[in-house]
């Protein structure tokens, strides 16, 4: 998940209450409401099918094992791609092509950080995403601390010259990640803002909800007129050791090696399949997640899930052998976490079509059950949105007010006009894992990667047959 991603989620209001209680099992007919469409039988069927199966858990399984870490544009990356050519072939997927696109390279390099004084002694570090290099003998210098990111932007200009900038500030836990956004904020722009004050370099503690110690990646920008200095991110064990021993009154000296490098132009890409509709076949339901991950764990949680997930649905779909009416589109994207460029480069080769494009939405938010439906879709298509709610409740799943854009590479989509639906997830520990080493498959329960299957089943099922246009003219493009 991106930074584009809270905008969303700041705007929302939780309501979490105690659906994710609901117990799991196989549907009986009086869990579903009367519906219109006749399909009481197939949707109890294939919500069996996920709720008894594993079709997501081993998607999942296998790209993690297999291919392990896939950052944007390395060769695992394209091995990925190859990776899911095949899934999406074996599970009966038709015109599975990759489209390919260019991405700006970066790979890491050695990063150590120890305090040279008062109390020497070895820090757990991690350079962020696009972060130049220090000089291969590091940096030595002071630190110069701002408990939070606000701190520092309203600090004088000038005045750190000659510093390492350390900047604090906690990240909130919540079941709808809210905090990420606030949090976030330092690691996008920490660089900048110091950089502009003269510093030399910036450590901030990691963008993460965990006591582990392990440093969370991401992304950084630069902005353009700004001298670029490197930025990484400390453990939180470890930030609390700085600020303890600032609180003793020390003026803390840190030497910081980090050597990153860009790797230049380099081909990434976005791996398509479609179940063609047997009615309304120029009609795509676009649905998945990201085959990139960051470099340090195997992305099980960030996003081998949302692949898994999404494609679990589709395969369950064929396995079933049922023929959607509207065109099932299975993506699963490239280069998300360095700035939704596959998703920008979606948009752009298909900008011709997308207004065939009715519903569009990602699983990007870990494995955790999903507790809510939201969607953009206003007006009379919205209640066969609702109706799909209705066939989730039994698993828990609420209708939710407010705005989403879909999942962070539906937002191109979204904002050229494609209807986005989201299957909210529970992601209260989904930042202790994001962009960290412990993002691994042993984090993922079977159990509510099948709920998840079982909604995403339902919801591409029901949103292909429901005879209506999700694509409402009065409704605004971009509320976001
Ligand atoms: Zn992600």
């Amino acid at each position: 998940m991106t930074s584009f991603f809270k905008t969303a989620l700041l705007a929302s209001t939780l309501i979490f209450a105690t659906s994710c209680q609901t117990t799991m099992g196989t549907a009986t007919k009086a869990d579903y409401p009367d519906n219109k469409y006749g399909l009481t039988d197939t949707v109890e069927r294939i919500q069996a099918m996920a709720l008894n199966g594993s079709y997501g858990y081993d998607i999942t399984e296998s790209l993690t094992t297999e291919i392990g870490q896939r950052l944007a544009g390395s060769p695992e990356e394209a091995k990925a791609r190859e990776w899911a050519v095949e899934k999406f072939k074996a599970v009966g997927l038709e015109n599975v092509r990759i489209e390919e696109f260019v991405v700006k390279g970066w790979e890491r390099g050695l990063e150590t950080a120890e305090i040279v004084s008062p109390f020497p002694q070895n820090l757990e570090i991690t350079a962020l995403g696009g972060s130049v290099a220090t000089p291969t003998s590091g940096i030595t210098a002071d630190i110069a601390y701002f408990p939070t990111f606000d701190d520092l932007k309203n600090a004088p200009a000038g005045g750190l010259e000659g510093k390492i900038v350390f900047i604090s500030g906690r990240m909130e836990k919540a079941h709808d990640g809210a905090g990420y956004g606030p949090a976030n904020r330092k690691r996008q722009m920490g660089a900048t803002e110091a950089g502009k004050r003269g510093a030399l370099a910036v450590v901030i503690r990691s963008v993460g909800t965990d006591s582990h110690r392990f440093p969370h990646t991401g992304q950084m920008r630069y902005a353009e007129d700004v001298k670029p200095i490197p930025i990484g991110a400390l453990s939180a064990p470890d930030a609390d050791q700085l600020e303890r021993i600032l609180k003793r009154g020390e003026t803390i000296r840190l030497k910081l090696t980090m050597t990153p490098r860009s790797t230049g132009d380099l081909i990434s890409g976005n791996v398509v399949g479609d179940i063609i509709g047997s009615e309304k076949p120029e009609e795509i339901i676009l649905i998945g997640g990201h085959l990139d991950s960051w470099d340090l764990g195997t992305g099980a949680v960030d996003d081998a899930a949302g692949v898994g997930i999404t494609l679990g649905a589709a395969q369950i779909l064929l396995e079933a052998g049922l023929k959607p009416k509207r065109t099932i589109r299975v993506v699963a994207f490239g280069s998300e976490e360095v700035g939704l460029v596959g998703a920008f480069a979606y948009a752009d080769k298909h900008k011709d079509n997308l207004k065939n494009h009715v519903l569009a939405s990602e699983s990007d938010f870990g494995a955790g059950k999903v507790y809510a439906l939201r969607t953009s879709v206003q007006g009379p298509a919205r209640a066969e949105l609702e109706n799909i709610q209705k066939a989730l409740s039994h698993l828990g799943v609420e209708m939710e007010d407010g705005q989403t854009s879909g999942g962070p590479d539906i937002i191109p989509l979204y904002r050229s006009g494609v209807p986005a639906i989201r299957l909210q997830q529970d992601g209260f520990d989904y930042f202790d894992l994001h962009h960290t080493h412990d993002d691994t498959f042993d984090k993922i329960e079977p159990e509510a990667m099948a709920q998840n299957v079982a909604a995403w089943v339902t919801m591409i099922w029901m949103a292909s047959e429901a005879d209506v246009d999700y694509r409402d003219p009065s409704e605004s493009s971009d509320d976001n």
